[in-house]
């Protein structure tokens, strides 16, 4: 069965390292967005009943409860299992999480990156490691227990210190899963543009080396394994059970529908996305045009390597696909990127960490 993203652009600020379409608009916009997004929903026809529910953005925490309860109202609800918001720290109060858990919100994930202040405060965050303490017992009393936090690795002045103090707070708050993403260099984000032109904003000048960024990651893995959450995907790591059931579909290649600001969607042979801009967006709907902005077939070997091979467990490649792809395999395998198991694939600890190349690999391998 398949999923539904929802996309909330709006945030209380617009951190430096963040390569979203999000950011900081007045209230009169937003609301004008809840309404289009609503009509988005309500104009959308179901083919398929919808098991998992995801809202991202931008911050769908700071969305007015009765917003977004109007919009999981107009979602069919029978089949869906998990349901979850993404949160910035700071923003989780007793009132909205009773009323994100009356309109079936199950799950939280927390955007925390760092626990260490002085990280946090250099990217625009606000937040301090008590302020997440106090907002997870904040979700549980409200009945959300089953909790996400993410970190990232790379951010400006980290270090070996500040990263395990990071995931000494990780070790003590106890989360059922956690997400860690090594922050990535490139123009989309005002740190990554400030690194490239060699400038000092934002830190951009004391940015950890790619090598300590990779030892970061690798003690992460260690250590979330030794508490108990195995990498299941590369940056995600989860008690067993736990496991994001959303984020699994777009690994296992099932279909999804996103609503909203730059929502990707997935027939299971088309891919279509929304238009980024929230401005284009609201006035498309409002005058009854359709927000899509692009459509592309989706070549489904390609994606079953270069997706499917995110996960630990692997992937076990069709007849067709050995031989499409034989020579990558057989590359990938020589270099110790990939291991074989009998009919699986899958990355090796050093294959995860250079994962990119071995994705490169696959894509745009003459089909047979
Ligand atoms: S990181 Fe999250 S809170 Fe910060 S600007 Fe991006 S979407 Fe908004």
């Amino acid at each position: 069965m398949a999923g539904v993203y929802l996309s909330y652009p709006f945030c209380a600020q617009k951190c430096t390292f963040c390569n979203f379409a999000s950011g900081v608009w007045p209230d009169a916009m937003k609301q004008r967005y809840e309404r289009m997004l609503a009509r988005e929903i309500e104009q959308h026809e179901w083919n398929w009943l919808p098991e998992t529910v995801y809202w991202g953005g931008g911050t769908p925490s700071l969305m007015r409860p009765e917003a977004l309860e109007g919009a999981m109202r107009v979602i069919p609800a029978d089949h869906i299992r998990e349901a979850t918001i993404e949160c910035a720290p700071g923003s989780v109060t007793a009132e909205r999480a009773q009323a994100w858990r009356a309109a079936g919100i199950n799950r939280v994930s927390l955007g925390v990156q760092s626990f260490v202040e002085a990280e946090a405060r250099r990217t625009g965050r606000k937040h301090s490691a008590e302020v997440v303490q106090r907002e997870l017992s904040v979700l549980a009393d409200a009945g959300i227990d089953n909790v996400n936090i993410d970190l990232i690795a790379g951010l400006p002045g980290q270090t070996f210190d500040s990263w395990r103090a990071s995931l000494g707070w990780v070790e003590r708050l106890a989360p059922p899963h956690v997400s860690i993403y090594m922050f990535e260099i490139d123009e989309d984000s005002r740190l990554g543009q400030e690194a490239l032109l060699g400038g000092t904003r934002y830190g951009a000048d004391v940015l950890p080396p790619d090598d300590a960024v990779a030892g970061f990651y690798e003690y992460a893995v260690e250590r979330l394994r030794v508490l108990g959450l195995p990498r299941y995907e590369i940056s995600n790591f989860a008690r067993s059970g736990f496991e994001s059931v959303h984020n699994l579909k777009y690994w296992n290649l099932e279909p999804y529908i996103g609503f909203g600001v730059d929502a990707h969607s997935f027939d299971g042979s088309l891919r279509w996305s929304n238009v980024d801009s929230p401005e284009d967006y609201i006035t498309r709907l409002e005058r009854g045009a359709s927000p899509r902005a692009d459509e592309s077939c989706s070549d489904l070997e390609e994606e079953h390597f270069f997706v499917g091979l995110r996960l630990a467990a692997g992937i076990e490649p069709s007849a067709r696909e050995w031989s499409r792809f034989k020579e990558p395999i057989d590359r990938s395998l020589a270099s110790g990127l990939l291991v074989r198991d009998a009919e699986r694939l899958r990355l090796t600890d050093r294959g995860f960490l250079l994962s990119n190349e071995v994705f490169q690999e696959f894509v745009h391998a003459p089909a047979i």
